[in-house]
């Protein structure tokens, strides 16, 4: 990736390179040992330890922005509705969703739990998967034998691998900023075996106009579109579709869904399927 960047404190860099080599002791050329060293775990340690420090609550995960919470469950839920009809059909299946870096279980409880029969949560930060695991118990609603959160994984991304061809849908929303390059790449390309037939990933994150934006507080990147379509491509992974979310305050990054698949989606034919185009991240 070779636009430049700042981080919050307005300083530049002129590639991500540079900015990785800095922060996390990775660039190219060097060996995999060499990258493995004590800036990557303080990289991972101050976000862990930002995240910690924060309120297991909606504001808290969504950086003081609660109220974006419906708009961006709207604009979530119209953009599954479309892939759900042309990845699955009308076909009955089981479905099981997993939600990365899932917080208190927002995502989960406003979303996924209304389409998906199990869902699984991976969160590194275990006061939010406490948090999840009270939110998402069974209690009073009808669907509850039929649509229910199955595992509670209190890992970070970089550390995990999902079953093989557990998931129809593998759900990343503002928190894969928390991963340098190299880790997001073998994440996803881990995270593919997870996969069923036909399954795909979503990735909804906030992006930044150009190059890329480093948040010193929680330890984060905000890419630009150029910036992880770059890295879906190094993912092996194909964007299948994508969609801006609307209604969000303008203060905020502009936010957008990716769905990505294994297969090669473009062209317009898949098989049988024919291919149809259609938070907040607290800005700086
Ligand atoms: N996806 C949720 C939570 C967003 S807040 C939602 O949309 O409501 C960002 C989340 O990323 C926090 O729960 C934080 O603990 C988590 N996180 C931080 N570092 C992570 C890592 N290395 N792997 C996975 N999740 C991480």
């Amino acid at each position: 990736m070779e636009a430049g960047g700042l981080d919050s404190s307005g300083r530049q860099f002129s590639s991500a390179r540079e900015m990785w080599r800095e922060e996390i002791g990775a660039g190219e050329g060097e060996d995999n040992a060499a990258a493995d060293n004590g800036k990557r775990r303080e990289w991972y340690r101050k976000g862990i330890a930002y995240w910690q420090g924060v309120d297991a609550s909606m504001d808290g995960v969504l950086g003081g922005y609660g109220c974006v919470n419906e708009a961006d469950v709207k604009g979530s839920e119209a953009f599954l509705k479309t892939l759900f009809l042309e990845r699955f059909g009308n076909a009955k299946r089981h479905l099981v969703a997993l939600d990365c870096g899932s917080g208190i279980g927002r995502v989960t409880k406003n979303l996924l739990l209304r389409y998906f029969n199990e869902v699984d949560l991976v969160e590194p930060v275990s006061h939010f998967l406490e948090a999840a695991r009270e939110n998402l118990a069974p209690g009073m609603d009808v669907q509850e034998e039929t649509h229910r959160a199955a595992n509670f994984y209190c890992v970070p991304l970089q550390e995990f691998t999902p079953e093989d061809g557990r998931y129809d849908v593998i759900w990343i929303q503002w928190c894969i900023g928390q991963l340098p390059d190299d880790d997001f790449i073998s994440f996803f390309k881990r995270a593919k075996v997870g996969l069923k037939p036909n399954g795909f990933f979503v990735v909804k994150e906030n992006t930044a106009r150009g190059g890329f934006v480093l948040d010193k507080d929680d330890q984060s990147i905000t890419r630009s579109d150029s910036y992880f379509k770059e890295l879906f491509n190094q993912c092996g992974l194909h964007i299948y579709s994508t969609k801006d979310q609307k209604g969000l305050p303008k203060e905020l990054f502009p936010v957008k869904m990716y769905a990505l698949v294994t297969d090669k989606a473009k062209g317009g034919s898949i098989g049988k399927i024919r291919r149809k185009n259609y938070c907040p991240a607290i800005i700086q």
